[in-house]
């Protein structure tokens, strides 16, 4: 039976990590795309590309490839995996993620990244555009509290000087502009079923996930 599934919800939720392990544990791909609007964010910031215009925006997307490949992201052949994690990346890249010329062309290649695989995809509308026909839907929240707080973790392991005061400001307001964009905004499939990870371990939602694909 082919096993297509469908994971969103806002950031910090646990999205990726939870779903990297479903996936090794079912032999499928997993597919990171917040990594992808990330990669595009990256390339506009280094070259400095007016977002107000959609022409050159349509014109750069057009000349750039994207690729996952071993949990790795390139961009135009260049391993930015790293770098796309950094808060300058993040602090812009709701903004670009709201315009329709990015969106299509991202929801566009993500659609061939899944086609007639075995897949998870995690991302903000993954359950209502992307891959509206998948056969598990769920949708991953957390407080914000816990949120920032498994962030901030994240961030201090890699040794970085960030605060966790900007974690929280990022978080937020990144979940702000995906809920409130005119064009996809982040919301619950109807049929997306809702796990809050408030206090629970990696584990426990991770088997939750299996077992709801199981039966
Ligand atoms: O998943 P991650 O937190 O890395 O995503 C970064 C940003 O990319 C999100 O805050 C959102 O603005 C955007 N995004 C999106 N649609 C997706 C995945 C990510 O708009 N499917």
């Amino acid at each position: 039976k082919k096993i297509v599934v469908a994971i969103d919800g806002p950031a910090g939720a646990g999205k990726s990590t939870i779903s990297k392990l479903v996936a090794q544990k079912l032999g499928i791909e997993y597919i990171d795309t917040g990594a992808m609007y990330r990669a595009v964010t990256l390339k506009i910031i280094r070259n400095k590309i007016d977002v107000s215009d959609d022409v050159t925006l349509e014109k750069m997307l057009n000349s750039t490839e994207i690729t996952l490949e071993n949990g790795k992201v390139y961009l135009d052949g260049e391993d930015v995996s790293t770098e796309i994690r950094q808060l300058y990346v993040s602090g812009r890249v709701s903004e670009i993620a709201a315009k329709q010329v990015v969106r299509d062309r991202l929801v566009e290649l993500q659609r061939k990244m899944a086609l007639s695989k075995n897949v998870i995809m995690d991302g903000r509308d993954i359950g209502t555009v992307v891959l509206k026909d998948a056969n598990y839907k769920i949708y991953l929240t957390a407080s914000v509290e816990e949120r920032a707080a498994r962030r901030y973790k994240e961030f201090c392991q890699q040794n970085s000087s960030v605060t966790f005061q900007e974690i929280c400001n990022d978080i937020k307001e990144r979940d702000r502009i995906d809920m409130n964009r005119s064009y996809n905004p982040l919301v619950k499939a109807e049929d997306a079923i809702l796990i809050d990870t408030t206090g629970k371990s990696i584990d426990e939602v991770v088997d939750e996930i299996l077992l709801i694909i199981k039966n």
